[in-house]
């Protein structure tokens, strides 16, 4: 690809980690774990809590829970980059949106700028088949995705969940994810910009990794070197909440292999610092590629299907 990061670092690693089922007790020692090993990485979090319960992340701690939040601000000021992951794990009306974005910006002194819808909120942006724009595709994923056309509305104005008029304080969203630890590969010209999506600035994609098995799979040494041979990107998206710990104590398998990434020459960063910096690679204007954008989505669809797979085989 012929990109030399700054500092002469060879590639480039850096993690989102999607605030589900988080709580200090089983992220802790994770990021504990990298602040030792020289990674800085995106944490998203709920800002606000969800009074009405949650069938599948009641769990989880939001910025309401005080250790919690006292933990987040410790990352941040150690240069861990805080993005945002909704309101909170349900979904949130305009009201409640608009009350997370101003206690988030009154807690780190500005607008989130990186950001991933969550699960089934309401509220997500560009969600569901709206992810997508291969007419076949949208019509396969339609069936499979099992909430009908129109369920996510958080960029429908007319809708108690609008929220896209507010959605351009925010700089980058994910979209596609893919299971190849070189996300450069896939998307060469992220992040880009997309017009049927405008109601936020730019767009990226990220390599996938659901849980701790996932995670340590995707970065195993083979794709390590890989990476670095490839001179290329990996922003893992995945959930440090799901089993990366067990009693306090790191995965060791995701600690050897975090280790063994360490001591490489790569460019360990947050996300919005690495797709800042591969924006001032760009020429000014630059767009999307339209075999490009199709190419993300039929891999995005065949990933998903073997990720399906997987999941049913273990
Ligand atoms: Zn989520």
């Amino acid at each position: 690809m012929g990109l030399v990061f700054p500092g002469g670092r060879r590639f480039a690693f850096t993690i989102m980690d999607d605030t589900d089922v988080a709580t200090l007790e089983n992220v802790g020692a994770v990021y504990r774990l990298l602040d030792e090993l020289g990674f800085r990485t995106t944490k998203t979090v709920w800002p606000v809590g969800c009074p009405e319960g949650s069938r599948n992340f009641s769990s989880s701690e939001t910025l309401e829970d005080a250790p919690y939040l006292d933990f987040v601000l410790g990352l941040k000021s150690r240069g861990f980059e805080i993005a945002y992951h909704g309101a909170t794990m349900e979904s949130s009306p305009r009201e409640r949106t608009e009350r997370a974005l101003a206690r988030f910006r009154e807690l780190f002194g500005g607008p989130p700028r990186v950001y991933a819808n969550h699960a089934y909120n309401q509220e997500n942006l560009y969600w569901g088949v709206e992810r997508l724009d291969d007419p076949l595709l949208r019509a396969l994923y339609g069936r499979v995705e099992g909430r009908p056309e129109g369920f996510y509305q958080g960029n429908a104005p007319t809708s108690p969940w609008w929220w896209g008029d507010l959605a351009g304080q925010i700089t980058y969203m994910r979209n596609l994810t893919f299971s190849d630890i070189n996300v450069l590969r896939i998307n060469p010209t992220m992040p880009y910009r997309d017009a049927r999506r405008p109601a936020v600035p730019w767009w990226f994609s990220a390599s996938d990794a659901e849980d701790v098995s996932a995670f340590n799979e995707l970065i195993s040494p083979a794709a390590q070197d890989r990476l670095e041979r490839e001179g290329g990107v990996c922003i893992v998206a995945t959930h440090l909440g799901k089993r990366f710990t067990e009693a306090g104590v790191v995965n060791p398998e995701t600690r050897r292999l975090l280790e063994r990434l360490a001591a490489k020459p790569g460019w360990f960063v947050p996300v919005g610092e690495l797709l800042d910096w591969l924006r001032s690679q760009r020429p000014e204007g630059a767009t999307l590629p339209p075999g490009e954008w199709r190419g993300m989505q039929w891999r995005w669809a065949w990933d998903l299907v073997k990720r399906k797979r997987q999941v049913r085989r273990r």
